[in-house]
């Protein structure tokens, strides 16, 4: 079968999955890479259907961090963001693969240039990545933990910094569900508190001390 045949088949297959559960437009545009990848079709070749197929184009952002020069970005306070809202749509499916593609624990808006009020987490065990939207602290345990921190925004060091080692909170994933009470413990609670840090312009270097200095 010509590959460009498949191509457009694995395509229509995707798309079929798409309607029958739900799935937002990312998601099969990635399942639709896999099929690809599988395939070994020339990547040349996925780019360019996906170019011509892709009305919603996402982009892999650049990290923003201390040393640039629009870091005050990092310094701003976030706000709440509709997901009806095609721009903000857009926004969050930047964050998403920016995400994916570094293949951190976590990324928030504002690292990325954005000012809306959403990080993205990856679960540790099983890789996948899931948005954090609006979050909400509900509730932090009492109990602390000390631990070391590093944020892609403060490349090459590291901190020392006390967090709470379960947290409660509310927030909206990237299919538009509220979850509510979700609690977080370990480097799950860790990386949720750094991350939503990020939106109140909040860094891991205001929360604790350097334990490594980068040898210049
Ligand atoms: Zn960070």
């Amino acid at each position: 079968m010509h590959p460009f045949l498949y191509l457009s088949l694995s395509l229509r297959e995707s798309f079929r999955i798409d309607a029958s559960c739900g799935l937002p437009h990312w998601d099969y545009i990635q399942l639709t890479l896999y099929l690809e990848a599988a395939l070994s079709l020339p990547s040349t070749a996925v780019i360019l259907r996906l170019a011509t197929t892709n009305s919603q184009r996402m982009s892999i952002r650049d990290v923003i961090n201390v040393f640039s020069k629009n870091s005050y970005i990092l310094r701003k306070k976030t706000r709440p963001l509709n997901l009806a809202n095609m721009n903000v749509q857009a926004e969050v499916k930047d964050l998403f693969h920016t995400a994916k593609a570094l293949q951190c624990l976590g990324l928030a808006a504002p690292q990325i240039g954005s000012q809306l009020r959403m990080f993205a987490m990856k679960d540790p065990f099983t890789g996948l990545v899931e948005m954090v939207i609006n979050p909400v602290v509900v509730k932090k345990s009492r109990e602390t933990l000390v631990d070391e921190e590093q944020c892609l925004s403060i490349p090459k060091y590291a901190f020392l910094v006390n967090r709470s080692k379960y947290i409660t909170v509310n927030y909206t994933d990237n299919y538009g569900n509220r979850i509510s009470n979700r609690t977080f413990e370990g480097l799950d609670a860790r990386v949720f508190q750094h991350e939503f840090d990020h939106l109140d312009g909040i860094l891991a270097s205001d929360r604790g001390s350097v334990v490594h200095v980068p040898y210049f």
